[in-house]
């Protein structure tokens, strides 16, 4: 048989040097977040309890490059640049004349892309003399990721995780503890905004969210960090996508016709998708991008473009963004990392420009594709972007009505070896589709504030 190449791979040494700023190269730039209480924009000032002052610039800068510093750069070497596959056998198995690229996130130590962010948010909070971070974690991938970037930079690492999560997934939990980190089941008792729910609640993200923003404003040496929706943390994601473009060339490939990644706050999606834009912008490349979410948490589809808060208590700044409201609480679907109220509030604006589009997908569906996926290609993808393989074996049999020779490119954003529970419910006929009725969706937006 002729050879094929699988995996495109580059050195070391090409590892992207900077982090791709999309905000100055769109025509509107993003509505501002607003103060809880006075709903005037938020200032430096207003975040310097929950961030340290180089986050904070980063998430309100207008630069397009923002260097990676050097000791960020060492630690991402540890398994950056990852990998680009050709997905060979599945498209043989689909019989689609597409060819179908997947960038490969399972690689880092936390098993997806959030070591992309939480090495440089732990490396700025060290550097300002942060001696402890706390945070929410759904599914558990932040929350390995944060104790990771925290175990290397010296930094302590409290960890609320959402109940049903903790519940199901207790292996998450033993990753975080290997790497020097506490867990607490949410909601838990040690907050105020805990306290407002039973002990045996379920939980959410913004609920977790509440407790440990509290738990940080509260404690002068203790920040907060979160693993998605804001603008400094989908920035540290772009490395995905200048290396994705690098390889594109590698493998060929004049550039993409279409990029397809899952969304739950937006940040492997916009790493992948956004030096994409850049290329569209410009002019050099005309790809569609395609955000998929699921059928039972549907902000982009579904939900509102209003400002509302960013965690259930109301603790944290107003941020325009596509929501379903934030008290909502999702069915429990075996994708945590997707089960957030809210956008992005950059993705949010990009697809109000009309610069991308968005579908949302039952996880039955995702789960089918999934499968076939691990049986062709020989990795067992996380819940969260068996999403994204749903929509692009949806595109490649397209193709193959149409007899067109797309070239889809998707983030394959982390591996599900720690989700196996998932798996065996679906081998098992016991998982169900829940999607979202019209009443159920309604009472969740009334829940969002109304400005004056
Ligand atoms: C956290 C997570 C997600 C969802 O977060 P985004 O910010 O939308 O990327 C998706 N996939 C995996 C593997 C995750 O860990």
């Amino acid at each position: 048989m002729p050879i094929r190449q699988h995996k495109y791979l580059l050195d070391e040494s090409e590892m992207p040097t900077s982090w791709y700023n999309i905000v100055p190269d769109l025509p509107a730039p993003p509505p501002p977040p607003l103060h809880p209480g006075t709903h005037e924009p938020v200032g430096p000032d207003d975040l310097a309890p929950l961030f340290p002052m180089d986050l904070i610039l980063q998430e309100v800068s207008t630069e397009r490059y923002i260097p990676i510093p050097d000791e960020v750069q060492d630690v991402y070497r540890l398994w950056r640049p990852s990998p680009l596959f050709r997905a060979h056998r599945l498209e043989q198995a689909l019989g689609t004349p597409a060819r179908i690229y997947y960038k490969y996130e399972g690689v880092s130590p936390a098993g997806s892309h959030k070591p992309n962010t939480a090495v440089p948010q732990v490396y700025y909070n060290a550097k300002a003399g942060v001696k402890k971070l706390t945070t929410e974690t759904g599914a558990g991938q932040w929350g390995t990721a944060l104790a990771f970037a925290c175990s290397l930079f010296d930094v302590e690492c409290e960890v609320w995780q959402v109940g049903a999560s903790y519940d199901a997934k207790p292996y998450r939990r033993t990753v975080i503890e290997t790497f020097g980190g506490t867990v607490h089941r949410s909601p838990s008792q040690l907050t105020s905004a805990g306290r407002a729910f039973a002990a045996d609640h379920p939980g959410s993200l913004g609920i977790a969210i509440s407790e440990a923003v509290e738990k940080a404003a509260g404690a002068a040496d203790t920040k907060y960090a979160l693993g998605s929706v804001l603008n400094h943390v989908l920035l540290h994601q772009t490395v995905i996508g200048e290396e994705a473009l690098l390889q594109l060339a590698k493998a060929g490939e004049t550039g993409a016709d279409l990029v397809i990644g899952c969304t739950g706050g937006g940040s492997n999606f916009g790493g992948l998708a956004f030096p994409f834009l850049r290329e569209k912008l410009a002019g050099r490349q005309n790809p569609v991008i395609r955000a998929v979410e699921p059928a039972s948490c549907p902000s982009l589809t579904r939900g509102e473009y209003r400002y509302d808060f960013g965690d259930t208590a109301g603790f944290t700044p107003l941020m325009k963004m596509h929501t379903l409201g934030h008290d909502f609480v999702p069915d429990p679907i075996h994708a945590g990392g997707l089960r957030y109220h809210g956008m992005a509030p950059l993705i949010s604006h990009i697809y109000e420009l009309g610069l991308m589009e968005a579908l949302s997908i039952e996880q039955t569906e995702c789960f089918a594709a999934a499968v076939r996926f691990a049986r062709t290609e020989g990795i067992v993808p996380a819940p969260e972007p068996t999403h994204a393989l749903a929509a692009t074996m949806r595109e490649a049999l397209a193709c193959k009505e149409s007899g067109e020779e797309k070239v889809i490119v998707t983030a394959l954003c982390g591996h599900g070896l720690l989700d196996l529970g998932a798996y065996d419910a679906y081998l098992n006929d016991r998982m169900v589709d829940s999607g979202l009725s019209d009443a159920d969706l309604d009472a969740a937006l009334s829940t969002i504030p109304v400005l004056t």
